[in-house]
């Protein structure tokens, strides 16, 4: 059977990815009639199956013969709880590894932020995750998990997926893509619903334009310029924005979706008013949109979050010059689950954004009572600001 892709340190391919065809094809070379695949996809899909050995319809003389076949499920290592009712997820994969995942609840949506990787390699310098280092790309079960394990502790659907959490999703877009299909028709959230956010690798946009997803492409621009945005993008210097905004505009014609825009507005480093005039004219006549994210502080970047008159002032100047906007204030950041503040800790640690680490080892983090787990608090000390640019006010 080939189904998903795996880590290299689990051996058993696990059945979590898996479509209904898939599924029926690989209960029949079990020698099993066709009807248990539809058993087993309901039981994964719709039940939350942890195992094999919790499908009771299924024989027990059977069952024991698949003690080696995993479906593919994560432990919630740690959960923390934001006042706004955001919770960030510390999930415990088959090889021991953590990875980070959102829940963001409203009153019509529920909406979870994946990551694609263990970490990510393209070190953007504001970035909690980008601090981290790379461990490793998810594979397409462990995203697939990262949804059902929301949904599951919400107890209610999951509307809307983002990739926004730790990792680049275009550097690991086959799995990324496996993981679209499966949440699609398998877990059954509509494609335009869903949104891929990337810094840009070259060729790759072009690559998710083949596919004509309905998909949201947001585009982390945060810089008018390529000067600056090599500053705050290390991985920039390799990708001009002129080559950039060019598979954007190809998405845009292979697709019929506008681009988003991510602008994580830094203080007095990209959210001077002659910044705002040179974003509006590099995206005049472009299908688009501009998200402004008031940056998130980490503990290990010195950068700031601008004042609400600032980010006003900006928001205001893209709309003057017919650029549509928005303001984003991330949820969840006493949490540290805001944007730009997930981070690969080691199993059984969090990382406050004082920066110190909190042992959790003491405490298997399932059994927490999510009501009594204590927050990071917002104890950024403040720094003398190093990044600032000098442009006129
Ligand atoms: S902002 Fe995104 S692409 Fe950049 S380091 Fe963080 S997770 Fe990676």
């Amino acid at each position: 059977m080939s189904l998903v892709s795996s880590p290299s340190t689990v051996t058993a391919t696990p059945l979590l990815g898996a479509s209904l065809d898939e599924l029926t094809n690989w209960v029949q070379e079990q020698g099993q009639p066709r009807y248990r695949g539809k058993q087993l996809y309901e039981w994964i899909y719709d039940k939350g199956a942890k195992s094999l050995e919790e499908i009771t319809v299924f024989s027990k003389q059977w069952r024991e013969t698949l003690q080696e076949t995993p479906i593919g499920r994560s432990q919630i290592h740690y959960r923390s709880v934001a006042s706004d009712k955001t919770v960030k997820y510390l999930l415990k994969l088959a090889d021991g590894q953590i990875v980070e995942t959102v829940g963001i609840p409203s009153s019509d949506r529920l909406t979870v932020c994946v990551s694609s990787q263990i970490g990510c390699p393209m070190a953007c310098d504001f970035c909690a995750t980008g601090k981290g280092g790379f461990q490793r790309n998810l594979a397409a079960h462990e995203i697939v998990d990262q949804v059902l394990t929301v949904q599951e502790d919400f107890k209610r659907r999951v509307s809307h997926i983002v990739f926004m959490g730790m990792g680049e999703p275009l550097l690991n877009t086959d799995n990324v893509l496996k993981a679209l299909k499966c949440v699609n028709q398998d877990v059954g959230i509509g494609q335009r619903s869903m949104t891929v956010s990337t810094v840009g690798i070259p060729g790759k946009i072009l690559k998710l334009a083949k596919h004509k997803l309905q998909v949201t492409l947001a585009v982390s621009l945060h810089a008018p310029n390529d000067k600056l945005r090599q500053q705050l993008i290390p991985s920039a210097d390799r990708y001009p924005i002129s080559d950039l905004l060019s598979e954007c505009k190809e998405y845009v014609n292979q697709t019929g979706r506008r681009v988003t825009f991510e602008y994580v507005l830094l203080d007095r480093v990209n959210d001077y008013a002659q910044q705002a005039f040179e974003l509006a004219s590099l995206l005049r006549g472009f299908q688009s949109h501009v998200n402004l994210i008031p940056y998130n502080p980490i503990a290990d970047a010195d950068y700031q979050r601008p004042s609400p008159q600032r980010v006003k002032a900006f928001a205001d100047t893209l709309r003057d010059r017919n650029i549509t906007a928005s303001i984003r204030y991330s949820r969840g950041l006493e949490a540290d689950a805001a944007c730009g503040q997930l981070r690969a800790n080691q199993p059984g640690e969090v990382i406050r954004r004082d920066g110190e680490s909190e042992s959790k080892n003491a405490n298997p983090v399932e059994s927490i009572n999510p009501s009594s787990v204590k927050l990071a608090q917002n104890t950024k000390p403040s720094k003398p600001k190093l990044r600032t640019n000098s442009l006129p006010e």
